[in-house]
């Protein structure tokens, strides 16, 4: 048996467990070895009968005198009672529905039990306990599996029980003893002091004490990041072997395209917007990622580089997370380029759209197939679009420049396809307003490069953002009036589309819906005011024309759900009213209040619950107490753990990788190593375990 034995030929697994196995994607050996207990149960504290006590967790070790099944005529459920005895005394033990254990334990079977001892029908038994028979011999605490020692608790899974995984794992990992091939170098293992990879397998599944558990955690913890980082590493190396167009610098375009904004850029974004046009003028792709929070104005940046590539005569792919926010792209970019005789087109669905030079304020709506041929013929300039534009169909006559707005809502695939378009690889600018820890990102987005706008366009004022009880939900609707009395428009966001038939499983009272409380707003509230309405479900044009309308102040009121989350960038807009603000994530919120505060006026945040957690009443209070994206970022790091928030999930990287990411130090000691490795032998020559390892991963996370 070696680690790349596919299951089905490990003694023991029948078929329908490899189904179930395959199912959660463990088809070796490797993988069942790393498919680690999320928790331990300490069975290790063995007492003699007499001394167990009511209520409490203990094991026990003796001889079984009787044992019978019956079956409940109450529930008609299978029972199994016996009476255990030791030198000190016995005691009644209880199995529910598990008929099938008089085969395996008969009377006169020494067992050790392991369990709780509760009180029933006036007797003390010991409920359920885990059990196993006693090998002949001597007992030796070694040989124990199920009882008698700290016991692995796997991830629940359909039909597969941690005591049958414990079952099959014990003999392969007495089989793996000394042969486990260690991945890490003697070096690396020193100067982290990490435990051997041999010690670390048995222990993580089998520990000896609680400590030793956590080591063996804290190895995998590292050994997991290490190959993500030896990925990431040699995925740049690969980038940076690649050619890509350079494109010169026309400064003069430059000054004259900031003449004509309507504001003066910030220091910050003069800043980034130079490193990303210095970036470009070499011939090797650019990797950027520029980091700002909402409202930082990266928009602007982004189309400095767009406009420096088109004028060398070169085409831009402009990709945003959403069909409402790629529209507002288009419209919006098409006007801080009016003056440049510059053609966009607008690939979304069915409405795609075009802007041609000749008549700069104008779209014109074309068939598909026009927009098409117009990209490949190079007489789109600059395409904007969703993750359409990575569609297979969709070719570039002369690419030199892809701009991702919001991309953490991308996985690392589909940008790995984007940068594959074209035989130059283009340069790749990634703008984000999470604001993600700088190791972090470099981690999960690839060894980039990055520029920070760390500062808000002058004059803008701190949004007030305050927690509203439940019971003063009319005062925040009297402000609402007087700020639409004033002209200024409003968001109120809902979690939900509609109000489900009832909140069976949680008990909670029923989460608002933007369908329900439309009505009432409309009909009830608000009935002298615009409202309209906006959430995912609705048709693309119906969308784009609620927007619009809002846009060009035809409504007052907005009433939608999550989907005006990124980007949307009204400034006339001075209140976001957010109700279930607990079913949000940190920085989720942090983008809704992001939507407000984007001019010269007072703007408002306000928070409604119906929960009274005490964990939700701290998220919130993290939001209203800090105003700053970053530390945002890492509180909700801490809280929540990368998987939601940067879109890591999707890789389906291991959970203890994931645990790993939450920590900093972590993250910056694996890819130290990654990088010390790759300077001694970047082919992985003489670490051959290692090397198919990350081959593994590789495959198995399609970055490609
Ligand atoms: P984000 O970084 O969130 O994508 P946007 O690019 O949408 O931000 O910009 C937000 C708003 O700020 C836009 O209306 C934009 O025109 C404006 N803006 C951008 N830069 C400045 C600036 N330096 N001064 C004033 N307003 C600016
Ligand atoms: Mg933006």
């Amino acid at each position: 048996m070696t680690l790349f034995t596919p299951i089905k030929e490990i003694p023991g697994i029948g078929p329908a467990y490899i189904k179930k196995l395959h199912k959660m994607g463990v088809k070796t050996v490797h993988d069942l070895l790393y498919h680690f207990p999320h928790r331990y149960e300490d069975f290790s504290k063995m007492i003699p009968i007499a001394k167990v006590k009511i209520n409490e967790t203990c094991c026990i070790m003796g001889k079984i005198l009787e044992i019978e099944s019956s079956r409940t005529w109450k529930k008609n459920m299978s029972l199994i009672e016996a009476v255990v005895e030791d030198a000190s005394g016995a005691i009644k033990v209880i199995w529910f529905n598990q008929p099938y254990l008089t085969k395996t334990l008969s009377a006169g079977s020494n067992v050790c039990l392991a369990g709780k001892v509760m009180v029933k029908d006036k007797g003390v038994y010991l409920t359920g306990p885990s059990y196993e028979k006693m090998p002949p011999g001597n007992y030796t605490k070694e040989k124990l599996t199920h009882t008698g020692r700290l016991i692995p608790v796997y991830p629940e899974t359909e039909g597969l029980s941690s005591r049958w995984l414990r079952y099959i794992l014990r003999p392969i990992l007495a089989h793996f003893k000394y042969k486990m091939p260690e991945i890490l170098t003697p070096e690396i293992i020193k100067e982290n002091k990490l435990i051997p990879i041999s010690q670390a397998i048995w222990q993580i599944h089998f520990p000896d004490s609680l400590a030793l558990a956590k080591k063996a955690q804290e190895r995998f913890s590292f050994e997991e990041l290490f190959v993500i980082e030896l990925a990431v590493l040699k995925e740049r190396m690969k980038l940076n072997q690649k050619k890509a167009v350079a494109v010169p610098l026309d400064i003069k375009l430059i000054k004259r395209f900031v003449k004509t904004l309507s504001f003066k850029l910030t220091d910050a974004q003069k800043k980034s917007a130079y490193r990303i046009l210095r970036d470009m003028e070499r011939p090797c792709p650019m990797n950027r990622l520029l980091e700002g929070d909402v409202g930082s104005g990266k928009t602007v940046v982004a189309i400095m580089a767009a406009l420096n590539a088109i004028k060398a005569g070169h085409q831009v792919a402009f990709m945003a997370p959403t069909e409402i926010l790629a529209k507002q792209h288009f419209q919006g970019i098409a006007k801080l380029l009016q003056d440049f005789k510059i053609n966009i087109g607008l690939l979304t669905g069915k409405e795609d759209k075009y802007v041609s030079k000749k008549l700069p304020n104008d779209f014109i709506e074309i068939s598909r197939e026009k927009l098409l041929e117009k990209t490949l013929n190079k007489e789109i300039d600059i395409l904007i679009g969703t993750h359409t534009l990575i569609q297979d169909k969709v070719k570039f006559g002369n690419l030199a420049l892809v701009v991702l707005d919001e991309q953490h809502r991308f996985g690392i695939g589909q940008r790995a396809k984007l940068t594959k378009k074209t035989a130059e690889v283009p340069h790749l600018l990634s703008m984000t307003a999470t604001p993600i820890p700088r190791t972090l990102a470099l981690t999960i987005y690839g060894d980039l490069d990055l520029s920070i706008i760390g500062e808000l366009p002058k004059g803008r004022k701190k949004i007030i953002t305050e927690y509203i009880a439940p019971k003063d939900r009319q005062k925040s609707y009297d402000f609402i009036s007087k700020q639409v009395k004033k002209d200024r428009q409003i968001f109120i966001i809902y979690p939900r589309i509609e109000t489900p038939e009832e909140d069976e499983e949680t008990k909670m009272p029923p989460l608002k819906a933007v369908k329900e409380e439309y009505e009432i707003l409309s009909k009830k509230i608000f009935p002298d005011f615009k409202i309209a309405m906006l959430h995912g479900k609705m048709a693309g044009k119906e969308k784009e024309r609620t927007m619009r309308a809002f846009k060009n102040r035809k409504t007052d009121i907005l009433v939608s759900t999550s989907v005006v989350e990124v980007g949307i960038d009204i400034p006339n807009a001075t209140v976001m009213l957010i109700e279930g603000a607990d079913r949000f994530g940190l920085a989720q919120l942090h983008q809704f209040r992001g939507r407000v505060g984007r001019s010269k006026y007072q703007s408002y945040c306000f928070l409604l619950t119906d929960s009274h957690s005490q964990k939700t009443y701290q998220r919130l209070k993290a939001l209203i107490d800090c105003e700053d994206g970053f530390s945002l970022a890492e509180k909700d790091l801490k809280l929540r753990g990368p998987g939601e928030i940067y879109g890591v999930r999707q890789w389906g990287i291991p959970d203890l990788a994931m645990a790993g990411l939450k920590d900093i130090s972590l993250v910056e000691k694996t890819r130290e190593a990654a990088k010390q490795i790759l300077i001694q032998d970047p082919g992985l020559e003489y670490c051959p375990s290692l090397k198919q390892r990350l081959k593994k991963f590789q495959e198995g996370i399609h970055l490609e």
